[in-house]
C-alpha cells in the first residue's frame, strides 16, 4: 500500500470525540491528502472554530497516521478555508448523526426536521447546548430533545 493510501485508510478509522463510531472523513472534516518524499500532510477543516475538540481530533490524526508502517513523518493542518458545512457530510454521516445521535440539521432556509419523528415541528429552545457548537432543540411531536448543528 503507498503511504497516500495507507493515509486514507487511517483518516477513516479516525472518529470525532464528539461522536464516537462516526469518522472525521464522513463529517467532512478532511480537506485534503498530500504525500511527499514520505511525509503525508492532512488538511483538516474544523466544523467550529473554537471547538475544544479540535486539538483532540488534530493529535488523533497524526497517532493514527504515524501507526501506519507505510508513513514515515505527518502534519496535520487546520485549514482557514473553506468553511465548513452540513453539505460536506457524507451521507452515511447524516444517518448516523440524525439516527444515533439525534443530531438535526439546520435547512438552508432555517427550518428544522426531527431526526427522531421526521415531523417539523422543531423549534429552538436555548442556545446553550452541551457545547458552543450546537444548541438543544425540542420537537413538538414525539416530545425529543434533539440536537441542532449550526
Ligand atoms: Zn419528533
Amino acid at each position: 500500500m503507498t503511504a497516500l493510501a495507507a493515509a486514507h485508510d487511517a483518516l477513516r478509522n479516525v472518529d470525532d470525540p464528539e461522536y464516537p463510531g462516526l469518522s472525521i472523513v464522513d463529517l467532512g472534516l478532511v480537506e485534503e491528502i498530500e504525500e511527499r518524499d514520505g511525509v503525508v500532510t492532512v488538511g483538516l477543516i474544523p466544523t467550529f472554530s473554537g471547538c475544544p475538540a479540535l486539538k483532540m481530533i488534530a493529535a488523533d490524526v497524526a497517532e493514527a497516521l504515524t501507526e501506519r508502517p507505510e508513513i514515515d513523518s505527518c502534519q496535520v493542518e487546520w485549514l482557514p478555508a473553506p468553511v465548513w458545512s452540513t453539505d460536506r457530510l457524507s451521507d452515511l454521516g447524516r444517518q448516523r448523526l440524525a439516527r444515533d445521535f439525534t443530531v438535526v440539521l439546520r435547512r438552508k432556509d432555517g427550518t428544522l426536521r426531527c431526526p427522531v419523528c421526521g415531523s417539523d415541528t422543531v423549534r429552538d429552545q436555548s442556545m446553550a447546548g452541551p457545547t458552543r457548537c450546537r444548541s438543544i432543540a425540542w420537537c413538538d411531536s414525539c416530545r425529543n430533545a434533539v440536537e441542532v448543528m449550526r
